[in-house]
């Protein structure tokens, strides 16, 4: 079956989750603690549908404090210690300034998250836009890691080396699909299959031809076709092997869904 790693489907009515589920895996990603209850109500209704919890870098404005962040991440913890996700995040660096003192703050946030992580034995999903230098330093600092997923991958081939080397999957999605992304095109001759997650990022980012359209875990027939053909290999083998990374990586027993 298809598997979609990384959706936000918290806003869909249940009768569209019913729907989906019943063609495909999901991966549902909370971002913030108003979003968990929610979260976790879908993955008892329905099956098929995985979550991973975690506090998305965006959270962090100028104005939040020290004192706040830390409160949010105490009540943070306890929930996730309550219903155990299969992953943490995503986490991780969203346009930090050092200006505004986001870009410090951000990695405050990011670093307590992925130590917790590390502590559960949780791999972390990971959201990184612009702060590559930031990213790969705190993993440095840290010097340990449970591995995860660098999820919309969007840099160069020397930062995907970095992060190939430190052990993390990456993921592709509808940005793939979109004609000025050469860029992204470009990494993918340097993506081993064994790495490589698919996403939709629904209801973000929807793939050519639907692109502008509210996206639709559904809508990942199109990335793994397009993608297919970008790798070289058939769709099936492609689905497959998309199956068998999400298994290794977020550790399912097999045939657990
Ligand atoms: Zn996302």
């Amino acid at each position: 079956m298809l598997i979609d790693t990384h959706a936000h489907i918290q806003e869909f009515s249940d009768d569209e989750i019913r729907h989906i589920q019943k063609s495909m895996y999901v991966i549902n990603i909370a971002c913030s603690i108003e979003e968990i209850e929610r979260t976790v109500d879908i993955s008892e209704k329905f099956k098929n549908i995985k979550y991973s919890l975690g506090l998305h870098p965006e959270l962090i404005t100028n104005t939040i404090s020290y004192e706040e962040i830390d409160n949010m991440i105490s009540e943070f913890k306890k929930l996730v210690n309550k219903h155990m996700p299969i992953a943490i995040g995503e986490i991780g660096y969203n346009f930090g300034k050092t200006e505004d003192n986001t870009l410090e703050k951000q990695t405050y946030l990011f670093e307590k998250l992925l130590s917790f992580s590390t502590s559960l034995k949780l791999p972390a999903i990971i959201h990184c836009r612009e702060n590559w230098k930031e990213l790969l330093a705190t993993f440095s600092r840290l010097n340990s890691s449970s591995g995860g997923v660098i999820h919309s991958i969007d840099t160069d081939k020397l930062n995907l080396t970095k992060l190939l080397d430190l052990g993390f999957y990456v993921s592709l999605n509808g940005i793939s699909t979109f004609k000025s992304a050469n860029s992204i095109r470009g990494l993918i001759k340097f993506i081993p299959l064994d790495r490589l997650l698919i996403e939709t990022d629904s209801p973000f980012l929807s793939p050519e031809p639907v692109r502008g359209k509210q996206n639709t875990p559904l809508n990942i027939d199109y990335i793994y076709s397009f993608l297919a053909n970008e790798f070289n290999i058939t769709k099936e083998k492609l689905i497959n092997t998309v199956l068998i990374n999400s298994e290794n990586l977020f550790k399912f027993p097999k045939n657990t869904f």
